[in-house]
């Protein structure tokens, strides 16, 4: 998607970038200080409203917080999606302070604590385990407080997903038990006083290709029907992950959602219900929900020209924004879409390399982008900053201010 359409998404006012409804430059006064990260609310709702509108009535909606943990953007959205699912004892917290009932949270994720485990029974959250360890650890928490506790079992598929940004189930994982495992660690396990709801398979991230998420789907209810029979209950809760990518770069499509959707719906009226009439399935997002709905603000410090090349350098960075550098795992640099938010409207002008405030060359934000003729003072916008921004990013590199976050 070229930066124009992203513009278009978040509309424009006078010239400006329209953010939570004001002009660019309005709403920077009013955060007081540049860089800063502005998630924009009617963006979110109408993101949730296309998922609610295309997905199946039966299927809900997980939000997979530590996409974006700003406790004001989980509150919004914890009361528009169906659950929340957290990957550390801090998200937790921040899940159950929405108030939220505590069996729509579920905690994913390799190496929980001791302490984080016996948190998560405590309060009655779906505990999602990903090896022998957890689920002793789990038992044993469970005795020691006196309740029940309330699991499903991750499971590392035996397929693999092409596509995905990243991959995260299939071959060796660090992430869920492997399949042709699970039916062992329920024989074992089933009858130890635990509740056992279902399964969670996450099949990968970051993937725009609609066939191979409908695919991974079909497969992963396959797979999950053949371990119901060792389920000493039917499966009530099925977590089919999520994955849905978003368009990072000029080249990336966006993803198909009435494919999905359709495909989906497919496997629900069908095979889903033939095969697990019991269970809940679950459609879990972290960068599709909130990803589109921010963005990531700059002022321009200096405007320098080195043999020939302009360079823009902006008072933000890679410590804010590891991704929009290129070095949160990607194989090749490719610029994020970035305008001059100040000036949507005016007439490109040149190509300039903008760069921030880091002593190295890493931090890179906008490799020879054409852009309106711009200056000190001016501010630079990156957009699809909503998920992996801040606190995917090394902030304490260099020690500069924290950036503000607003909800707007
Ligand atoms: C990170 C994660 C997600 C969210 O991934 P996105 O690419 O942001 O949608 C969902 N489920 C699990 C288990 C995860 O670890």
């Amino acid at each position: 998607m070229k930066p124009q359409e992203h513009v278009a998404a978040f509309g424009t006012i006078g010239g400006e970038l329209r953010v939570g409804g004001m002009p660019l430059s309005r709403l920077a006064a009013r955060v007081g200080s540049t860089p800063f990260f502005a998630y924009d609310r009617g963006l979110l709702d109408r993101r949730v409203a296309e998922l609610r509108a295309l997905l199946p009535d039966r299927v809900e909606l997980s939000y997979a917080m530590k996409a974006n943990p700003m406790p004001a953007v989980v509150h919004h959205l914890s009361s528009r999606v169906d659950r929340i699912d957290v990957a550390s004892g801090l998200e937790l917290r921040t899940a159950l302070d929405t108030g939220i009932r505590p069996e729509a949270v579920s905690f994913a994720g390799p190496g929980k604590s001791p302490a984080e485990l016996r948190q998560a029974v405590a309060a009655g959250i779906v505990v999602e385990i990903e090896s022998r360890t957890e689920i002793e650890r789990v038992i044993a928490a469970g005795d020691e407080l006196g309740v029940t506790p309330v699991v499903a079992i991750r499971v590392n598929p035996d397929f693999a997903v092409k596509g995905s940004g990243m991959r995260m189930g299939g071959g060796p994982q660090q992430f869920g038990v492997d399949a042709e495992l699970v039916p062992e660690l329920l024989r074992e396990f089933g009858a130890a006083g635990l509740d056992i709801r279902g399964f969670h398979v996450f099949a990968g991230s970051q993937n725009l290709v609609a066939s191979i998420i409908a695919e991974a789907q079909r497969r992963t209810v396959d797979l999950v029907s053949g371990l119901a029979e060792h389920l000493p209950s039917p499966v009530r809760y099925l977590n089919l992950g999520g994955g849905f990518g978003i368009p990072y770069t000029e080249r990336d499509r966006p993803l198909e959602l009435e494919a999905v959707s359709s495909a989906l719906h497919e496997l629900v009226d069908g095979a889903l219900s033939e095969r697990l009439p019991e269970a809940v399935p679950v459609i879990e997002l972290g960068r599709y929900l909130v990803g589109e709905c921010g963005v990531y603000v700059t002022r321009v410090l200096d405007r320098k020209v080195s043999r020939g090349k302009t360079y823009l350098v902006v008072d933000g960075g890679m410590h804010h924004q590891l991704a929009a550098s290129g070095n949160f795992g990607q194989a090749i640099r490719r610029n994020y879409p970035l305008v001059v938010g100040n000036r949507v409207d005016a007439a490109e002008d040149d190509g300039v390399t903008v760069v921030g405030c880091l002593c190295t060359p890493l931090d890179l934000l906008g490799d020879d982008v054409v852009l309106p003729d711009a200056g000190i003072d001016d501010l630079i916008v990156i957009f699809q900053q909503g998920a992996y921004g801040l606190t995917a990013s090394p902030t304490a590199f260099l020690g500069h201010p924290a950036p503000a976050e607003v909800l707007v």
